[in-house]
C-alpha cells in the first residue's frame, strides 16, 4: 500500500477500538489517535477547575477551551502513546471513575466537540492515520478510504474493562463497570450532536470471540480488499 490514508474506528466504549487501532498503526507504520482521550482530557480540566459545565454558555465553555492543550507523547515502558493535559501527563486519571462518570455527558456539548474535531482533522491532514472514536467515519473523516464498525457483546466488554482495571489497581464492582458501558453507550448514541452511529460504507466488526490477533488479522485482510 503505497499512498497513506486513513483509518477510521468507531464503537461501542470497552470494544478494543483502540488495541486494534494501535496494533494495526504499528504494522502499518501510521500515526495512532485516541479521541477518547481527548475528551477525557478535556473532561479532567472541567472537573478540577470546578466549572460549572451544566450551567455554562457555549461561549463560555469555548474560553475554557481556550486554555486546555492536548498532546501525546510516545512512552518508551509501556510502548503507547501517554495523554498530556496543558504539558502534564493525565494518562492514569483520564481512566479513573470520576472521569468515566462525566465524560459521555460533557462530551455532548457543542463547541466541546466542535473543537476537537477541527483538532483531529488537523492530525488526519497528511494521512498515514488511524483514529478511533465515536464519530469518526461519519464527522471527522467521512471519506476515510476505512471505516470499521465496531461491536461485542456488552457482558463480554464489562468482564474485559473489569479485568484491565484490576490490573492496574482500581477498586470497582463488575456491576458498576457495566453500568457505566451502558449509561455511556445510551448517552453516545442519543445525543444531538454527532452521535454514535454505523457510517453506511463501515465494515462491522464483532470481536466478541476474536483475540488481538484475530481481529488484527480480520482488519489487515479487509485493507487488503480495500486497496487491492
Ligand atoms: O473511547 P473512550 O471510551 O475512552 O471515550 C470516552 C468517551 O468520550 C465516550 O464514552 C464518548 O462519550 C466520548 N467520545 C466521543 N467522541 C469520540 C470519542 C469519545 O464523544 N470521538
Amino acid at each position: 500500500m503505497n499512498q497513506p490514508i486513513i483509518i477510521a474506528i468507531d464503537g461501542y466504549s470497552s470494544c478494543g477500538k483502540s488495541t486494534v487501532a494501535k496494533a494495526l498503526a504499528k504494522r502499518l507504520n501510521y500515526v495512532f489517535v485516541d479521541t477518547g482521550a481527548m475528551y477525557r482530557a478535556v473532561s479532567l480540566y472541567i472537573l478540577r477547575n470546578k466549572i460549572d459545565w451544566q450551567n455554562s454558555s457555549e461561549k463560555e465553555i469555548e474560553k475554557v477551551l481556550d486554555d486546555i492543550t492536548i498532546t501525546f507523547e510516545f512512552n518508551p515502558d509501556s510502548e503507547q502513546s501517554d495523554t498530556y493535559l496543558n504539558g502534564e501527563n493525565v494518562e492514569e486519571e483520564i481512566r479513573g471513575k470520576a472521569v468515566s462518570e462525566v465524560v459521555s455527558e460533557i462530551s455532548q456539548i457543542k463547541s466541546i466537540r466542535k473543537r476537537m474535531v477541527s483538532l483531529q482533522q488537523k492530525a488526519g491532514a497528511k494521512k498515514g492515520l488511524v483514529m478511533d472514536g465515536r464519530d469518526i467515519g461519519t464527522q471527522v473523516f467521512p471519506n476515510a478510504e476505512l471505516k470499521i464498525f465496531m461491536t461485542a457483546d456488552p457482558k463480554i466488554r464489562a468482564q474485559r474493562r473489569f479485568n484491565e482495571l484490576k490490573i492496574k489497581g482500581k477498586q470497582l464492582t463488575i456491576e458498576e463497570v457495566e453500568e457505566n458501558l451502558s449509561t455511556r453507550d445510551y448517552n453516545d448514541t442519543h445525543r444531538k450532536e454527532n452521535p454514535l452511529i454505523k457510517a453506511p460504507d463501515a465494515i462491522e466488526l464483532d470481536n466478541t470471540y476474536l483475540n488481538e490477533e484475530e481481529q488484527l488479522n480480520w482488519v489487515l485482510k479487509v485493507l487488503q480488499e480495500k486497496t487491492s
